[in-house]
């Protein structure tokens, strides 16, 4: 029997527009493009918008501006997530079908006392890989009818995933495939551990859907084979596992690169004007002046 040719590579580089790119995007878009290149893969370029309040059409402009700049090509269409709300929705439903998200009603200020209280008492309270607070409320703890109850009483409140029960749901290890380095050079299969964040919230009520569950829907949507991105976001594969074994979505390869860190030892954001790649541009640097300064050593 004739075997079948092996699926070939797709890559995407997946900002937000919600400001200006910086030198550690073009890092992580042209380390995509060339893996792609490599690879005879393809290379997409998918806008994550879902963050209304935060993103502006202008920053989207100045992404496609500044990857063309750079010499990088990508198909087309671009896939915005704002356009695919719909989608989220429905992996969020399945999720509430099998019992594994529920109604989170606490505020932002409610859950800052509450830790602080907790706190006051000389007990740390736990945190997530990125330093936040993990959720203090106990409303996984009320029935499904107390849960619906709540939710038709209108209160906002957001969906959250009860990571516990979900983790108790795995048949089997949930590991992920490292092809780059953690912050602690951790590569090759790695045991993903999606308790360390808490129970991670998937919907809100300003935001339809949070990254975490969009980045997997699509990237199983897309074909994505391979996802490359900053080592900032290392941790955050645990909970993409889990939620694509939960989705049965298919596991990508992933690949955490360096991050270009700033002059204070930081990662860099996107409120820092001179490292900005339009400041780069506008200064009169070249694209390729600009690739050899932060290729080098990715
Ligand atoms: N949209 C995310 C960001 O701008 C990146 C998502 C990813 O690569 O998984 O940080």
């Amino acid at each position: 029997m004739p075997v079948p040719p092996p699926a070939q590579p797709v890559f995407r580089f997946a900002p937000s527009p919600n400001g200006l790119l910086h030198l550690g995007h073009a890092l992580s878009a042209i380390i995509n493009h060339d893996m792609a290149g490599a690879m005879g893969g393809r290379f997409l370029l998918r806008i994550e918008d879902i963050d209304r309040t935060r993103c502006r059409p202008e920053f989207e402009a100045a992404i496609f501006e500044d990857l063309a700049w750079l010499g990088l090509i990508w198909e087309q269409p671009v896939r915005r997530q704002s356009d695919h709300l719909d989608l989220y929705a429905a992996a969020l439903e399945r999720l509430r079908t099998m019992g594994l998200v529920y109604p989170s009603v606490m505020t932002r200020g409610e859950i800052k006392t509450a830790v602080a209280a907790h706190e006051a008492s000389g007990q740390a309270w736990p945190r997530d890989p990125d330093g936040t607070p993990l959720y203090p409320g106990r409303e996984r703890e009320l029935t499904a009818s107390e849960q619906a109850d709540l939710v038709a009483g209108g209160c906002p409140h957001a969906w959250r995933l009860d990571v516990a029960k979900a983790v108790g749901r795995l048949a089997e290890p949930l590991l992920w495939r490292e092809t780059g380095a953690g912050p602690a050079g951790e590569t090759g299969p790695i045991a993903a551990d999606p308790r360390a964040w808490g129970d991670v919230v998937l919907s809100r009520s300003d935001a339809p859907s949070s990254y975490h569950l969009s980045v997997v829907v699509d990237d199983a949507l897309q074909g994505i084979t391979h996802v490359v991105r900053g080592r900032d976001l290392y941790h955050a594969t645990s909970i993409h596992r889990l939620l694509q074994r939960l989705l049965d979505l298919p596991e990508p390869v992933y690949h955490h690169h360096r991050l270009i860190l700033g002059p204070d030892g930081r990662k860099l954001s996107k409120s820092n004007g001179d490292t900005g790649i339009a400041a780069f541009r506008v200064a009169g640097r070249s694209p390729a002046e600009l690739r050899a300064m932060i290729v080098e050593a990715a």
